[in-house]
C-alpha cells in the first residue's frame, strides 16, 4: 500500500457509514422515547429489522468508536459526540423533508422514504445552504423540530390541533398521520402546511372545530381530523 492510498482508506475508516449513522439514528429515536433509559438490543434489533447477534457486532463497532457506551446485558446510550453526529443526521432529514414538501411539491406521506437517503449526504455545506434557503425552519412537515446547526432542538413543541384552545391563533406544522386518505381530506378542506389560522369555536355537541381564515372565511374539521394535525400556537400581536 502506497502512502496516497494509506492515507486515504484511514479516512474512510475515520468516517461514519452510512449504517452507522442510522444505528446512531435509532439509538437517539428510542432513547427519546424511553425517556433517556438505556436502549436495549432487542429494540433496536427490531428498529433495524436484524438479528440481535449483529446489533451487537455494530454495537462493539460503535463502542470502539466511542459513539456509544455499550453495556452488554445493559443496554446502549449514545456519548456527547454519538449524540452530536444522530442530531446532525435528524436536522438533515428534517430539512430536506421540508424542501421536498415546500419546493419540490411532494406530498406529506412521499417524503420520508426520499429523506431517509438525503440525510446521508456529507456536505455541511449543503446542509447549511438549505437551511438557509428554507428560511431556517424550526419544524419539519409531520411538526417534529429541526435542531439547528449547533444540533439544539428549538424550545417551541408542536401541538396536537385538539390541544389549542378556543381564540387562539395557530400555524399548521405537520400531521402525524400519513395515510393518503387523510391527506386528501386534507386537500379537499383547503388545510395546508404553513396556513395560519384562528380557532373560533368547537362545538358542543360533536367537538367539531370551526377555524377561521385570515380573509374571514372559515372551515370545519372533525375532532379526529385535530387529533392528526400539529399545529404551533403563535402570540397574537
Ligand atoms: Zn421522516
Amino acid at each position: 500500500m502506497n502512502y496516497r492510498s494509506f492515507v486515504l482508506s484511514s479516512s474512510i475508516v475515520s468516517m461514519v457509514s452510512f449504517t452507522e449513522e442510522n444505528y446512531l439514528k435509532a439509538i437517539f429515536h428510542l432513547s427519546e422515547q424511553e425517556n433517556g433509559k438505556l436502549v436495549s438490543t432487542n429494540d433496536l434489533a427490531e428498529i433495524m429489522q436484524t438479528r440481535a447477534a449483529s446489533v451487537t457486532d455494530m454495537l462493539k463497532k460503535l463502542s470502539e468508536k466511542k459513539y456509544i457506551h455499550y453495556k452488554k446485558y445493559q443496554g446502549v446510550a449514545l456519548t456527547a459526540e454519538g449524540n452530536s453526529i444522530a442530531l446532525k443526521i435528524i436536522r438533515k432529514h428534517r430539512l430536506w423533508e421540508v424542501f421536498l414538501v415546500e419546493k419540490l411539491g411532494f406530498k406529506w406521506d412521499e417524503i420520508h422514504d426520499l429523506a431517509e437517503q438525503l440525510e446521508h449526504i456529507k456536505s455541511q455545506k449543503l446542509t447549511d445552504r438549505l437551511d438557509t434557503f428554507l428560511g431556517h425552519p424550526e419544524f419539519d412537515p409531520h411538526g417534529d423540530p429541526i435542531p439547528n446547526a449547533e444540533g439544539v432542538m428549538p424550545t417551541i413543541r408542536a401541538v396536537k390541533l385538539s390541544e389549542v384552545e378556543t381564540g387562539q391563533n395557530f400555524t399548521i406544522m405537520g400531521v402525524s398521520e400519513d395515510s393518503s386518505t387523510f391527506l386528501q381530506h386534507l386537500d379537499r378542506l383547503g388545510l395546508k402546511l404553513g396556513l395560519e389560522l384562528k380557532l373560533a369555536d368547537i362545538s358542543d355537541f360533536d367537538q367539531s372545530l370551526e377555524l377561521e381564515l385570515d380573509n374571514g372565511q372559515s372551515i370545519r374539521v372533525s375532532s379526529e381530523v385535530a387529533r392528526n394535525i400539529q399545529a404551533k400556537v403563535r402570540s397574537v400581536s
